[in-house]
């Protein structure tokens, strides 16, 4: 069984961005609404992807209280600053906020999560991942690839079927040529369609929810999920210890999905600063 280390990808990821960070000076400017600790720490840890990679990094703090019009002011106003090259507002948003015109009215040239419908299009689109595309999903294609694990042909199984990850991640297998299944929460028989996966990506946000008895020897998994479990442990919604001795390849939680995410961040700011400046 071989670990999928994401976090040793990532480090280097962003570490082959530098001379490129270093001539064009990008900027991520990041707007975090309220005191979320999860929140708090992805925030973080984008900041010190920043540093680590030399991108400019600039965050804008707001209380729950702060209304639509004024969130939607603020992303104006990013949009139009011609010094900031990649904007994310990282959720969740407190529930008086309708989150899917906050993912509208981020242009999608300074798109760097790729939640914006046209980069979620192009994705659709383009085998290659032009543009922006969804940094999770990114994140994930980036990592089996890094370790030359195949797609094409394969049974790829998706359990979640999230706009930001689900369904994207969905898409980009299907760009690779592998034969997908995406189930959710009312898929009828869970197991039966997990047991035939090859490539199994779960992102559900449930402790546990696939066990050794749900996955066929050599399965190769992914999963996304962050969850806390009853000690304040971080973890998937693998049951690791049992999954990983059927497994040829897994994702750790931490240290997989989660900083490969980051990556794609900065993979993407710096893609969107070259775009904006037709390089
Ligand atoms: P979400 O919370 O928007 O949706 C959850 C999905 O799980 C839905 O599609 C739902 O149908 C499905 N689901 C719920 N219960 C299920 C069940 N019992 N069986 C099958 N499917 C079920 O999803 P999201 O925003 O994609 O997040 C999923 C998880 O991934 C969360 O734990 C989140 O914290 C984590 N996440 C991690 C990263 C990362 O970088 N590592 C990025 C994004 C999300």
């Amino acid at each position: 069984m071989t670990i999928l280390d994401g976090k040793a990808l990532s480090e280097q990821l962003i570490d082959s961005v530098k001379e490129k960070a270093e001539k064009l000076k990008p900027k991520l400017a990041v707007i975090l609404v309220g005191e979320n600790p999860a929140s708090m720490a992805y925030v973080r840890n984008k900041k010190k992807a920043c540093e680590r990679s030399g991108i400019e990094y600039v965050e804008y703090n707001f209380s729950t209280s702060i209304t639509q019009e004024e969130i939607l002011k603020k992303i104006d106003e990013l949009n139009k600053d011609e010094t900031v090259n990649g904007l994310i507002v990282q959720l969740p948003l407190p529930d008086h906020i309708y989150v899917p015109d906050v993912i509208r009215a981020v242009t999608p040239e300074k798109d760097v999560d790729g939640f914006h419908a046209y980069n979620i299009g192009k994705m659709f689109l383009s085998p290659e991942f032009e543009d922006l595309p969804p940094a999770t999903p990114l994140g994930i294609v980036k990592l089996l690839d890094h370790y030359n694990i195949p797609i094409q042909g394969k049974e790829v199984v998706v359990v979640g079927h999230s706009n930001i990850v689900g369904k994207p991640i969905s898409m980009m297998m299907l760009n690779r040529n592998a034969t997908v299944t995406t189930c959710h929460i009312y898929t009828k028989d869970l197991s039966a369609h997990t047991k035939r996966a090859d490539i199994l990506i779960v992102a559900v946000g449930k402790e546990n929810l696939i066990t050794a008895d749900m996955v066929k020897d050599g399965v190769i998994v992914v999963d996304v999920g962050m969850n806390r479990n009853s000690k304040g442990k971080l973890c998937g919604d693998v049951d690791y210890p049992n999954v990983s001795k059927k497994a040829s390849y897994i994702t750790p939680v931490p240290g997989g999905v989660g900083p490969m995410t980051v990556a794609a961040l900065i993979l993407n700011t710096i893609r969107a600063t070259e775009r904006q400046r037709n390089i």
